[in-house]
């Protein structure tokens, strides 16, 4: 029978939890729940890292849990009936510590192919010459941002270093070949640049944190493009489509049209939680997450009204003092600031001190039609071709 079977008990945010996900065509997927270093609180706490390993032609893992995470992971892969020399193939769904933290222990031991956004290699590697202002020079490109403290960073320094020496096999662009005719990738960036999502048999989707259950993921800002345009390959360098809200919302457009005929979604975090399974649809989740944008841009613009406003100031009216503690303090003001920038390049915000981020109102409402385009169904012809639609 299709769906999902528990195959370990762990915790109740899916720490140490293992279950099976078999398709409609019979593939079993082992779906793994790799346990974080780190908790980040109840109302941050993104519980397990999920990697997925697929039983299909040739043994494919999707992330590989978060660093120093070696053995944990190792040990639940067994209990799944592998060993990590079966793997032939890793995907990547995107630079961030806590997806590709084994990546270079697991491509070691198995000699797998390696396949990543086109932009992940230049993510991994170091750029000791160019000196651009990032906040974090000495870090490779995914971290040269970094707002977090340096008791944290130091923890990330030496598997940032060993993933630096990776090579990756197969570069995703928009028209790589797939591994084979059951995958189909996705490039959507914005949450990362290099974020990358893949469908397999056109029943599941990978998302990485492109498409969270329950929580919405973080976009990037557009001011680390400024940072980080040097350090871009191909067009990424020379336009911004790879960064801030406006680009990620692009993404999830994406995935409404194309994924339209998927029923399952195989997300980075969160796929189990309160002690069970979040079972979502791919397209309508990015649909949700579209919507509490909009609402959101709402929000801060009834919020500033007609007077001129610091990013403090905003997070302050939108969210609760507890979310706005420890680490919640940058997240808020981050995801102020993407709002602030989307808003700006559609008109509704102008910037009054943008070297302090103080902004104010203009009045108009354009993000609305935006979202209207951004929620715009896919074509016909594609609707006719799901299941119950004659
Ligand atoms: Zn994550």
């Amino acid at each position: 029978m299709s769906g999902f079977e528990i195959i370990q008990k762990g915790k109740e945010n899916g720490d140490g939890v293992i279950l099976r996900y078999r398709t409609r065509k019979g593939t079993d997927i082992y779906c793994l729940g790799v346990p974080l270093n780190y908790s980040s609180g109840e109302d941050w706490d993104l519980g397990a890292s999920w990697s997925y390993l697929i039983d299909g032609n040739r043994l494919t893992l999707v992330d590989t849990g978060q660093f120093n995470k070696y053995d944990v992971f190792h040990s639940m892969l067994i209990k799944a009936g592998f060993d990590v020399a079966n793997i032939a193939r890793v995907i990547v769904t995107h630079g961030h510590e806590d997806h590709d933290g084994n990546l270079p222990e697991i491509g070691e031991a198995s000699g797998a192919e390696l396949w990543a956004h086109f932009a992940y290699p230049s993510m991994i590697a170091y750029y000791p010459d160019i000196d651009d202002g990032a906040r974090r020079p000495g870090f490779p490109g995914s971290c040269r941002c970094c707002m977090m403290p340096d008791s944290f960073n130091r923890n990330c320094t030496g598997y940032q270093l060993k993933r630096s020496r990776i090579k990756i096999t197969n570069p995703v662009s928009g028209d790589t070949t797939p591994p084979d005719s059951d995958f189909r990738f996705i490039l959507t960036p914005g949450h990362s640049p290099d974020s990358l999502c893949t469908v397999f048999q056109n029943e599941v989707v990978f998302s990485g944190d492109t498409l969270l259950a329950t929580i919405t993921p973080h976009p990037s800002l557009m001011l680390e493009y400024l940072v980080n345009r040097r350090i871009l390959p191909g067009s990424y360098g020379t336009d911004n489509s790879a960064y801030g809200l406006l680009a990620y919302l692009t993404s999830l457009h994406k995935l409404m049209k194309q994924c339209a005929k998927t029923s399952t979604l195989l997300p980075g975090h969160r796929l189990f939680e309160k002690g069970a399974i979040n079972r979502l649809k791919p397209a309508a989740r990015a649909e949700e997450i579209i919507r509490f944008h909009e609402e959101r841009c709402e929000n801060i613009l009834r919020i500033m009204g007609n007077t001129q406003m610091g990013l403090k100031e905003i997070s302050v009216e939108l969210f609760p003092l507890r979310l706005r503690q420890g680490m919640g303090k940058f997240m808020s003001q981050r995801e102020v600031m993407s709002h602030l920038e989307l808003m700006n390049v559609l008109g509704d915000v102008a910037w009054e001190d943008g070297k302090n981020f103080i902004s104010r109102a203009t009045g108009t409402d354009n993000y609305r039609a935006f979202f209207v385009k951004m929620l715009e169904m896919p074509p016909v012809s594609d609707m006719a071709q799901r299941p119950g639609n004659k």
